[in-house]
């Protein structure tokens, strides 16, 4: 069984909270409004600080800073080495604060601190760097054309992109959308997660004190319908990149139309994680295991449709089972807490309507499935076997730690069965057989697949959906694309 750890979570008054305003023009302001919102500590439910509601207003302003920036050259047309070095330099300062940072991360998100100590914030580090690398690398080409001429593309920034993100890696989405746009050469209007600003807000100012000019980078903590669509119908926002539901990126589809913005969307997913008879099934099971329970169960490819084979159904369950109930959850700030608590009260409540689901479905938990302790937003890494395709618990989101396990018989069905979603985020395949593998890579209809591994990033290797997950890639030489125009030159000789 789960133990909780007995150490209090740490309170707000252990963190300093240097950043609740709104960063416009390399200022800080409060909401044009005045108002401001709560952000929660997960862990305890109590207010962490009151941060600024930017909406309308404040979208406007942050557009024309970012507009002004951008049309002035101050960063599109900086000597590309040099936009890469403020790149590099503010890599160095997020890793030389890379302890209140992964606090202030787990104080506002709930997550582990082992995690974001060791995974959100380097790969933070390692995304910049990455990028940084790309500023005076980017480059057009020459095409042999009919006739006369001489034919070549350059490739331009965009010019302002919107930004908004989810919170459940509130600095690393940051950095996916920074990373590519910064060394594209656009500016930045973005809006966190109502329940996750503050990591992004103190980036901001660790931007200005590394040298960012004004305007290169804004950010306007605020809600969806307000600050969110203000900024995917603003006239001076080229382009939006979106990370979150698929019901909010039909919304920005349809308010993008009258400025008709170049948009690229990172969705949700049901990621089908198959194990075949024939994989290491240790290892299969840890990846399993952390597949799903990752980040509270909190990641778009947790791989949360769990196809096991009959013939060692039973054997990979108890391995499963172990691996599980062995999980450690409690206070986020004690080091060896494996899970913390779900961000907040509206999707404790969303995934303890699931399991209800899953048992009146007629899915068996074998494992978990009741709320952890009597304070804060914590759920028991639960599974749910003998599941069936069409079960809700089998086709819907639920986005925390709730397994479902479905079992197979061989490859002819799994492929059709793995593809029985309108999501195509990620996949797995567990097995030693290279032909069995690279047939599922082949035919499974989603943008990510793992053979033999979960949850494998890396900042060179494109990431994004097919289907309903969404359309363009971030990360690698594509993320960094998804940020440019191609212009094409053609001059007569
Ligand atoms: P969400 O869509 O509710 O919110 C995401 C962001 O959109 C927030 O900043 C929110 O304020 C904003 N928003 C809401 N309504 C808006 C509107 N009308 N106009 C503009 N902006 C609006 O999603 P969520 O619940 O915060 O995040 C969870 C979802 O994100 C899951 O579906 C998850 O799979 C997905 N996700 C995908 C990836 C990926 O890379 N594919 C990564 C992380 C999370």
């Amino acid at each position: 069984k789960s133990e909780k750890s007995e150490a209090s979570p740490t309170s707000a008054a252990d963190i300093p909270i240097q950043h609740t305003d709104c960063f416009i023009d390399g200022q800080w302001l409060p909401a044009a409004s005045g108002k401001t919102f709560a952000t929660i500590n997960p862990a305890t439910e109590q207010e962490i600080a009151q941060v600024a509601e930017g909406d309308a207003a404040d979208i406007d302003l942050a557009a024309k800073a970012a507009r002004r920036a951008f049309d002035s050259g101050d960063w599109p047309k900086m000597d590309a080495r040099d936009r890469g070095r403020l790149m590099y330099q503010l890599a160095d300062r997020i890793e030389a604060e890379i302890d209140s940072l992964a606090a202030l991360e787990t104080l506002d998100n709930g997550k582990p601190i082992r995690e974001s100590r060791n995974v959100d914030v380097p790969l933070v580090i390692d995304v910049l760097r990455y990028y940084a690398g790309y500023a005076d690398k980017i480059h057009g080409s020459t095409i042999p054309i009919r006739g006369n001429y001489f034919c070549y593309t350059r490739r331009e920034p965009v010019g302002v992109a919107g930004q908004i993100i989810p919170w459940n890696f509130p600095m690393l989405m940051t950095a996916w959308k920074w990373g590519p746009a910064l060394a594209a050469g656009c500016t930045i209007v973005m809006k966190p997660a109502e329940q996750t600003p503050l990591t992004c807000l103190r980036m901001a100012q660790l931007a200005k004190e590394v040298g960012f000019p004004d305007g290169v980078i804004n950010v306007v903590p605020g809600f969806g319908p307000t600050a969110g669509a203000a900024v995917v119908k603003h006239p001076l926002i080229d382009k939006v990149a979106f990370t979150g539901e698929h019901r909010t990126a039909q919304v920005i589809t349809r308010d993008s139309a009258d400025t008709l913005k170049r948009l690229t969307f990172e969705l949700g997913g049901k990621s089908p994680n198959v194990v075949y008879a024939d994989a290491d099934l240790d290892a299969a099971a840890q990846g399993a295991y952390m597949g799903l329970y990752l980040n509270q169960g909190q990641c778009c490819c947790a791989g949360s449709r769990l196809f096991v084979e009959s013939s060692v159904h039973e054997e990979f369950m108890e391995k499963l089972t172990k691996l599980t109930n062995r999980r450690k959850l409690g206070d986020p700030f004690a080091d060896d807490t494996e899970q913390g608590p779900q961000v907040d009260q509206n999707q404790f409540d969303k995934i303890m309507s699931y399991i209800d689901k899953g048992r009146q479905e007629g899915a068996e938990c074998v494992s978990g499935g009741q709320r952890f302790g009597d304070r804060g937003y914590f759920v028991e890494p639960t599974i749910f076997d003998s599941v069936t395709d069409e079960m809700a618990i089998a086709q819907d989101e639920i986005f925390g730690p709730v397994l479902s396990v479905l079992k197979f018989d061989g490859s002819d069905e799994i492929i059709e069965r793995a593809n029985r979603t309108f999501y195509g985020l990620a996949a797995a395949i567990w097995t030693q057989d290279v032909r069995k593998a690279h047939e599922f890579a082949a035919r499974v209809r989603a943008g990510t697949v793992w053979v033999n591994c979960y949850d494998v990033f890396d900042a060179a290797a494109p990431f994004g959906g097919f289907k309903m997950s969404g359309y363009g890639r971030e990360l690698g030489e594509e993320g960094l694309k998804a940020y440019t125009e191609s212009k094409t030159v053609t001059v007569a000789l």
